[in-house]
C-alpha cells in the first residue's frame, strides 16, 4: 500500500452516505488543506427511501453544529421514542421498543430483575408502564429530557423521522459551502496501479478524468468501486434474513403525528410505518422465497390509510455486508457496504459509524495497514451484532401461520445469539457487547415483547421486601404516567421546533 499522504480525497455517489461523508470531511478534513470532491449522477438518482433513525443521529448533527429545531424544519421531521412492533410474538400482540431506559436501578440493580421478582409472583403490569418513553409515546406526547436525573422525564430518549432526500440536499449546501466541489456525472472507468492496485482515478462519460489519494464508495447497493472493481466479496445473510424485497407507498399525512414508527407483521414480513410532517412513509418489507410481488403490493395498499401520494417503488437487496470495508486506497460507506433491513432503522446509523471511524482513522500519512485493519474489524462488529438484535424479532415468535413464519421460528441462529437468548432465560441476565448499538433496553424489550421471560431473577433483587417492592414499583408507574400526562401532544413540540428554527424547509 501507498504511504502517499493523502491530500485529495473522492466521494463516489451522493446519496445519504455521500452527503453525510461530504459534510463530516469538509467540517473536519478539508480545513487541514485536504481537498474533496464529489461526483454523482442525477440520471442514476439514489435509492430514495430510509425515513426513521436511532439516537446516534443528533450526535452527528451536534458534531457539524446543525441544531434540532434546524434539522427538524429542513427535513420535514418528526420525533421518535421508539418502535411498536405489532403481530410479531403473536397475531395480535404489541409492544414499544424505547429507547430510553426501563425503571430506575434499584440497589444497584439493573430494574428488570425487581420488575421480573414481581412478575414471578403474580403482577402482570407490563415492562412498558416503567419506561418514560413508552408512555409518553402511547399517550401521543413529547418533550426533550429533563436535565435533572431524578426526574423520570431525564429517561426521554429519542431519534428522529426525517426526509433523507431533504436531509442529503442540506448536507449538500453544508458541505459546498464548505468547500467541497460536486461533479455531476456518471462513472464509467477505474483506473488502478499496475502494481500495487489502489485506485488512481475515476473517469466519467463525458471523458474527465478524477484523480484522488483516497477514494469513498457511496455508490449505493452496486458497490462500483469496492464490489465491481475491487473484488471484496459480499457475505449473504438470508439464511437467517430471508426479506430481500422492498415496497415503499408515501400516503397522506393523518390527522396527529404518532411519535414512534410501526413495525407490524405480516405474511411473509413486515409493514413500516413512518409518521413525517408533511406524508408518511409506508412500505412492506419481505420475502420473495414465501410470496410474490403482486401479492407483496396487494398486502401493503389493503392495510394503509390515507390518500396514497406516489407510484410505488420496488427495492430488490441481499442482506449481508462486505467482508472488507475498507481496501487499499477505498473505504465503502452506506448500501455498498452492506445492507440490513430497516427493522431497527441502522443504516443511516451505520453510516455514521464509517464516517465517524474514518475521521478517527484518516489516513492523513499515506494508507497503514493497521489502521485498515481496525477499521474493518469495527466496521464488520457493528454489522454481525445488529444481524443478531434483528433475526432474534423473527425467531422469537410463536406465530405458525404462514410457511414464513414456520421458516424464521424454526431456523438455525448463529451461537452467538444463542448463547444470549440462554443466559436471558435462565436468571435474566443480559450482557452487551463493547460498542454494541443495542444495550439492555433494546434487547428486553424485544425479548419481552416476544414473549421470552426469565425464569428467575439476580439475587439482589430479594433484598427489597415484598411490600416495599410493591409500593416502589406502584410509585414508578405512577410517576411515569403522572409526567406523560404534562408532556405536551407531539404535534405542538413540532409547531414549537419550527417556530425556533433559522432555516426552513422546502414544504414549510
Ligand atoms: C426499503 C428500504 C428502506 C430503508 N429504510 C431506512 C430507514 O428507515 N432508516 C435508515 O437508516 N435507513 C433506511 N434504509 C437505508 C437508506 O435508504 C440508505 O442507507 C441510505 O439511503 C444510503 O444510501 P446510499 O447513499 O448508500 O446509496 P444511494 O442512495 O443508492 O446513493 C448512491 C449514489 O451513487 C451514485 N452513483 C451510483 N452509480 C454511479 C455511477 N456509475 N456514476 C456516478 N454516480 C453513481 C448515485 O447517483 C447516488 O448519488 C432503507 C433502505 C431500503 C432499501
Amino acid at each position: 500500500m501507498s504511504a502517499r499522504p493523502v491530500s485529495k480525497v473522492l466521494i463516489a455517489g451522493g446519496g445519504t452516505a455521500g452527503w453525510m461523508t461530504a459534510a463530516a470531511l469538509s467540517k473536519f478534513i478539508l480545513p487541514a488543506g485536504v481537498s474533496v470532491e464529489l461526483v454523482e449522477s442525477d440520471a442514476i438518482g439514489t435509492v430514495g427511501v430510509g425515513e426513521a433513525s436511532i439516537p446516534g443521529i443528533a450526535d452527528f448533527n451536534r458534531m457539524l453544529g446543525i441544531s434540532e429545531p434546524d434539522f427538524i424544519a429542513a427535513t420535514r421531521g418528526s420525533f421518535k421514542l421508539g418502535i411498536e412492533f405489532v403481530n410479531w410474538g403473536a397475531i395480535g400482540e404489541s409492544y414499544l421498543h424505547p429507547f430510553g431506559d426501563y425503571g430506575f436501578a434499584l440497589q444497584g440493580e439493573d430494574f428488570h430483575h425487581f420488575w421480573n421478582r414481581a412478575r414471578l409472583h403474580g403482577d402482570a403490569h407490563a415492562l412498558e408502564t416503567y419506561s418514560m418513553c413508552c408512555m409518553a409515546a402511547r399517550a401521543g406526547k413529547f418533550m426533550l429530557p429533563a436535565s435533572d436525573l431524578q426526574s423520570p422525564v431525564s429517561q426521554m430518549r429519542h431519534a428522529y423521522h426525517f426526509d433523507a432526500g431533504l436531509y442529503a440536499r442540506l448536507l449538500r449546501s453544508f458541505a459546498e459551502r464548505r468547500g467541497v466541489v460536486r461533479r455531476e456525472g456518471r462513472i464509467s472507468g477505474i483506473e488502478r496501479d499496475g502494481q500495487s492496485g489502489a485506485i488512481l482515478a475515476l473517469t466519467l462519460d463525458d471523458g474527465s478524468r478524477l484523480e484522488a489519494d483516497l477514494f469513498v464508495d457511496c455508490t449505493g447497493f452496486r458497490g462500483l468501486l469496492i464490489g465491481d472493481e475491487l473484488g471484496v466479496a459480499y457475505e449473504d445473510w438470508r439464511q437467517w434474513l430471508p426479506c430481500d424485497r422492498a415496497i415503499a407507498l408515501p400516503t397522506a399525512r393523518g390527522e396527529t403525528t404518532p411519535p414512534f414508527t410501526r413495525a407490524t407483521a405480516r405474511e411473509a414480513g413486515w409493514q413500516w410505518r413512518i409518521p413525517l410532517q408533511h406524508r408518511v412513509g409506508n412500505g412492506y418489507v419481505y420475502s420473495s422465497a414465501h410470496t410474490d410481488d403482486d401479492r407483496a403490493l396487494d398486502v401493503l395498499t389493503r392495510n394503509m390509510d390515507g390518500n396514497v401520494l406516489a407510484e410505488p417503488n420496488r427495492l430488490r437487496f441481499t442482506p449481508g455486508r462486505r467482508t472488507r470495508f475498507w481496501e487499499k486506497n477505498c473505504v465503502a460507506i452506506g448500501l455498498s457496504s452492506g445492507f440490513l433491513e430497516p427493522l431497527e432503522s441502522t443504516s443511516i446509523q451505520l453510516i455514521q459509524e464509517g464516517v465517524s471511524k474514518l475521521l478517527a482513522l484518516f489516513p492523513r500519512d499515506g494508507m497503514s495497514p493497521l489502521e485498515t485493519k481496525r477499521y474493518n474489524t469495527i466496521m464488520a462488529d457493528a454489522f454481525d451484532y445488529i444481524r443478531d438484535f434483528l433475526i432474534l424479532h423473527y425467531h422469537a415468535t410463536r406465530r405458525d401461520d404462514s410457511p414464513f413464519w414456520n421458516h424464521v421460528r424454526t431456523m438455525d441462529i448463529p451461537d452467538s445469539l444463542a448463547e444470549t437468548l440462554d443466559l436471558f432465560r435462565g436468571n435474566g441476565r443480559f450482557f452487551a457487547h463493547k460498542g454494541d448499538l443495542f444495550t439492555l433496553t433494546s434487547w428486553l424489550a424485544v425479548m419481552v415483547g416476544q414473549g421470552i421471560e426469565p425464569k428467575a431473577y439476580s439475587p439482589v433483587a430479594d433484598s427489597l421486601a415484598s411490600a416495599e417492592l410493591t409500593t416502589t414499583l406502584k410509585d414508578m408507574r405512577e410517576t411515569y404516567a403522572l409526567a406523560a400526562s404534562k408532556m405536551p401532544p407531539h404535534d405542538a413540540f413540532i409547531a414549537h421546533m419550527l417556530k425556533k428554527a433559522s432555516i426552513q424547509g422546502e414544504h414549510a
